[in-house]
């Protein structure tokens, strides 16, 4: 099965298998790209000698020395990349304007949003679970293009990768009361309530925050890929049979050289 569908290109290269997104290849100098699970697991942590990226960075013709890692921890810490640091702890969302750094984030359920700004030439991705989505990353990640590029949110174009989606997002009353905390002005139009249980839209928060700050709505291209409904094909945390390793999906994103 493929998981093309007209947002959304599946490809099923010889090294990895990878998705793109059609709406971005009229911009010949960017390059994105959101690895699944036929290009193997990507564990947490940024540096594990036992992964091996040269796959992926083949089939996307980039070099497994340029990829950038955070050490991901469900924070609101958006930094940016220049040659001078290549190790960001505790961080998990990246901005730059370099050409050939390559940002990436490892997900499997929560949210990669990956930003480009066609006109100041820089570019973001941001690590946006449900913790981050709670503590507002994306908008973080918003103020970081703008403070240090001078983007206009109006210019941004931002992917949503796939993730959990809000059919299979169940969580019991504490987590529902963090997200009407954080979001009381959207929590009805989030939540979908079943026997005792609560259904959040978590794309629905971070869209919302792009466009509360000015992000236009046909911008935000959404790839409307479940990971727990294509567990088959793409790493899922909830969506993994018991006792398998917990492997990750990749977002890749790059100015080209
Ligand atoms: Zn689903």
């Amino acid at each position: 099965m493929m998981l093309d569908n007209g947002r959304v290109k599946h490809i099923v290269g010889e090294k990895a298998e990878y998705l793109v997104f059609p709406e971005l290849e009229k911009y010949p100098e960017l390059g994105v790209a959101f690895a699944i699970r036929g290009a193997k697991g990507y564990h947490y942590e940024p540096i594990s000698p036992e992964v091996d990226y040269s796959g992926i960075a083949s089939e996307l013709g980039i070099r497994v020395e340029d990829l950038v890692m955070p050490f991901q921890a469900h924070t609101d810490v958006v930094a940016e990349y220049d040659d001078a640091v290549r190790e960001f702890k505790d961080t998990d969302g990246l901005v730059t304007a370099k050409c050939g750094a390559v940002l990436c984030t490892k997900v499997a359920d929560c949210i990669s949003l990956l930003m480009y700004d066609p006109i100041r030439h820089a570019i973001a991705n941001i690590h946006s679970g449900w913790r981050g989505t709670l503590q507002k990353i994306a908008q973080n990640g918003l103020r970081k293009m703008v403070a240090e590029y001078g983007t206009r949110t109006s210019d941004l174009i931002c992917v949503i990768c796939p993730s959990i989606r809000q059919d299979h997002f169940e969580v019991d009353q504490d987590v529902y009361g963090e997200f009407a905390k954080a979001y009381p002005e959207i929590i009805n139009e989030i939540t979908i309530r079943k026997n005792n249980k609560y259904y959040i839209d978590t794309v629905r928060c971070n869209t919302w925050l792009l466009e509360r700050a000015g992000v236009k709505m046909e911008n935000i291209i959404d790839s409307v890929l479940c990971t727990v409904c294509h567990k088959d094909l793409i790493n899922s945390y909830r969506g993994n049979i018991e006792g398998e390793k917990h492997f990750r999906n990749l977002a890749l994103i790059w100015l080209k050289d």
